[in-house]
């Protein structure tokens, strides 16, 4: 079966609007869905979909995942082949102080998704699962063969009960899913909550960061492109086969130390931070670093950008957008 128009639920976010930009120049019919949830500001999601909303391949539609009317309005009016699912409460720690939105958002919000495939009849799911669900496993590289029965944030909980979900409509319904599992993405449009974005900003306003930790954490930081890469070797893996169930890591491959990130920021901006030590948050894991084995035997999957390339661009963006 080919795929040629795809349903992004969370389009207007740092990853979803990335990949409609690519899945654009691919000739894909585009439809995103959004809430412009306001976690982040709606203008900067706006701003996002800005080169791609006069294009006649993409269609933006301001809305919830947990709207089922529209959801089923969408599957009637749209040849959907198949949907990325993006859109969720994201972040660890928010999702301590608000546990109750996290879930219904990113668990039943997954489930009216699920259903309004299975009565529009589109079965295939490429799903945006998390590193966070390996909790604070201790053998590295993590591997999808891993435990994940321990996650340690709401967060990462819900992103493990989605996983759940959408095996459960694999099993009932045929569905075919791919359940991606992204290690900290970064590169322009990054969402202004996550380390890299906020000590950019900090170090060009000449204010302070926080480190938390002694800065030995490590993060397997994962660029842009190279996710949206992986998304679209996906797209190519559903399209390709049948009764297909798979969870894969989408990381980097090559975990930093915190300490080792700042110094790197501070060498592409040419730059000194102001540090404020503070202790570790709760919710944090100590490192995260991808085994991409499987995702390089599956959908071909090979991240190709540095971090200090990576940061490069995101420098580049970071000047001509910062307000
Ligand atoms: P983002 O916040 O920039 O994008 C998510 C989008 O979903 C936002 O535009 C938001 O408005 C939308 N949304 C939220 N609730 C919605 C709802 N109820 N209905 C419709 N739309 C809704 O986040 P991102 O960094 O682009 O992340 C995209 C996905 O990848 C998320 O599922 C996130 O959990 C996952 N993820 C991201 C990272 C990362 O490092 N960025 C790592 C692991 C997993």
């Amino acid at each position: 079966m080919s795929i040629n128009t795809v349903l992004v639920t969370g389009g207007a976010g740092f990853i979803g609007s990335n990949l409609i930009e690519y899945l654009i120049k691919k000739n894909y019919t585009v439809i995103s869905l959004d809430n412009y949830d306001e976690f982040y500001n709606k203008h900067i999601k706006i701003s996002n979909l800005k080169n791609i909303s006069n294009s006649n391949s993409f269609t933006s539609i301001e809305g919830d995942i947990r709207n089922k009317e529209l959801l089923s309005t969408i599957f009637k009016n749209n040849d959907i082949d198949c949907v990325i699912h993006l859109a969720a409460k994201a972040g660890v720690r928010p999702s301590i102080l608000n546990p109750i939105d996290y879930y219904d958002v990113n668990v039943n919000g997954l489930l009216c998704l699920l259903e309004a495939m299975k009565d529009g009849k589109v079965n295939k799911l490429i799903n945006a699962s998390s590193s966070s669900v390996y909790g604070n496993n201790i053998k590295v590289p993590y591997s999808e063969n891993d435990n994940i029965d321990f996650p340690i944030s709401p967060y990462a909980a819900s992103k493990k009960a989605g996983e759940l979900l959408n095996h459960t409509y694999h099993h009932l319904n045929n569905f075919d899913v791919i359940n991606l599992r992204f290690f900290t993405v970064f590169g322009p449009r990054q969402r202004p909550d996550l380390a890299i974005h906020k000590f950019f900003k900090n170090i060009y306003n000449g204010t302070p960061i926080d480190i938390y930790g002694d800065g030995s954490t490590s993060r397997d930081y994962t660029y842009i492109d190279d996710i949206v890469q992986g998304i679209c070797n996906s797209i190519n893996y559903l399209e390709n086969g049948s009764n297909i169930y798979e969870n894969i890591n989408l990381g980097g491959n090559s975990p930093i130390k915190l300490g080792e990130l700042i110094e790197l920021i501070e060498k592409v901006t040419n730059k000194v931070f102001k540090k404020n030590y503070m202790p570790m948050q709760p919710g944090d894991v100590n490192k995260t670093y991808a085994d991409i084995a499987k995702a390089k035997k599956l959908i071909n999957y090979t991240p190709s950008t540095s971090i200090e390339n990576g940061l490069i661009n995101f420098k580049n963006w970071y000047e001509e957008n910062k307000s």
